[in-house]
């Protein structure tokens, strides 16, 4: 492809990017480009976009922050990115609020504004990349809290019939790392999320390390703005930063298995950390698995799995998207040899 963008055109609501460079909207920072990248700056252009020529029957790849995304090759058609901004509070009630949030806003500054109000929840939350609209399509999850526990509903543009929908908790089949958004990724446009946001609730300190930050905090009895700072120190610590060194967070989701198997894997390796799925399924720690294969910090040219955190892949500089997909597949079947467990990539691979 040309490396120079061909052109932009500017309409009412708004802006198409011919030729797009991809670099700089991406984590993990490699090279990549789209035919067409229209960013929506108002969600009623939608269904003009939506009427637009040869976006009619092939629906646009939607691109959010980027951080939760894999460009092993360029883009042969459009994509769409949508950068609508605003928090509205719809009902404000003495115990709780519904709050609208707008797609594009920064997922980090709507869990900010949120604590500022006084709302709970949102707390362990804190510090993922990435924008609103993307929050519920992989159901983000963190610290023992994901996003589905205070979704109300979710607005979404449907490309096929051209229509602004309405999807409840229910609708939107949220599950560990994944939603209807996730398993039908062509078929909505997510416009705005509304969230329902209790004043106080039981504060979820007991995961991960939380309770013991927050003990060097000397802070006093605990708040979920406490609970957000040790959350983000822990964070800080444990993930290499995507501004350092290009990244997408854990790169592999915990493999979730019946619970025979979970117990054949705990007897043969003891300190392999398991979880309760359900009754009868069982999550178990991918970083574990992947270390356990010696595979932590290893690495091939520019592309490599971290050093800090065995979940993470990263771009040491110049990879490009196919090498470090060349590592995430090295990763997958050496894990499957010796485990007999076959991890799956969390961010779209495209
Ligand atoms: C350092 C780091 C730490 C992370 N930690 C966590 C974590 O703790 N928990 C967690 O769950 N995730 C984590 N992630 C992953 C990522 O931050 C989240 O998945 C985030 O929600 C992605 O947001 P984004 O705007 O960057 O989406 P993108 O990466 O741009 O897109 C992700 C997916 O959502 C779709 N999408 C985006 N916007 C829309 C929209 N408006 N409508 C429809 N589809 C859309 C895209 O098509 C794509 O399939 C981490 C990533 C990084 C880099």
């Amino acid at each position: 492809m040309n490396s120079r963008v061909t052109g932009i055109a500017s309409e009412p609501g708004y802006t198409v990017i011919e030729n797009a460079p991809l670099a700089g909207r991406n984590t993990f920072r490699v090279p990549a480009r789209a035919d067409m990248l229209i960013d929506v700056h108002a969600s009623e252009a939608l269904p003009t976009v939506a009427a637009y020529g040869s976006l009619k029957h092939s629906p646009p790849l939607v691109l959010g922050g980027g951080s939760n995304i894999l460009f092993t090759r360029d883009w042969p058609g459009a994509m769409l990115s949508v950068s609508t901004t605003g928090i509205r509070i719809i009902e404000n009630h003495s115990d709780e609020a519904l709050i609208r949030f707008e797609a594009g806003e920064n997922w980090n500054d709507a869990v900010h504004w949120s604590l500022a109000q006084g709302f709970s929840g949102l707390e362990n939350l804190v510090l993922i990349p990435g924008t609103v609209g993307a929050a519920p399509i992989q159901n983000i999850g963190a610290y023992g809290v994901e996003i589905r526990e205070f979704v109300h509903a979710v607005e979404a543009f449907e490309w096929r019939t051209g229509e602004f929908v309405r999807l409840n908790n229910t609708d939107c089949r949220f599950d560990y790392r994944d939603s209807i958004f996730k398993r039908d990724p062509s078929r909505y446009i997510v416009t705005a999320l509304e969230l329902r946001l209790p004043r106080r609730r039981a504060l979820h300190i007991d995961y991960a390390g939380i309770r013991d930050e927050l003990a060097t905090l000397n802070a006093g009895e605990p708040t979920p703005v406490l609970v957000a700072e040790a959350v983000a120190r822990l964070r800080t610590r444990k993930l290499p930063n995507p501004a350092l060194i290009g990244n997408a967070g854990s790169f592999f989701k915990n493999p979730v298995v019946d619970a025979q198997t979970a117990d054949a894997l705990r007897l043969a390796n003891p300190a392999l950390p398991v979880w309760n799925a359900s009754d009868d399924r069982r999550k178990l720690s991918a970083a574990w698995l992947i270390d356990a294969c010696g595979l932590k910090g290893v690495r091939e040219g520019d592309a490599g799995v971290s050093a800090q955190h065995a979940l993470v892949l990263v771009n040491h500089g110049n990879a490009t998207g196919a090498q470090i997909w060349a590592i995430a597949q090295r990763v997958i079947e050496t894990v499957e040899t010796r485990f007999g467990v076959r991890l799956e990539p969390e961010p779209l691979v495209i």
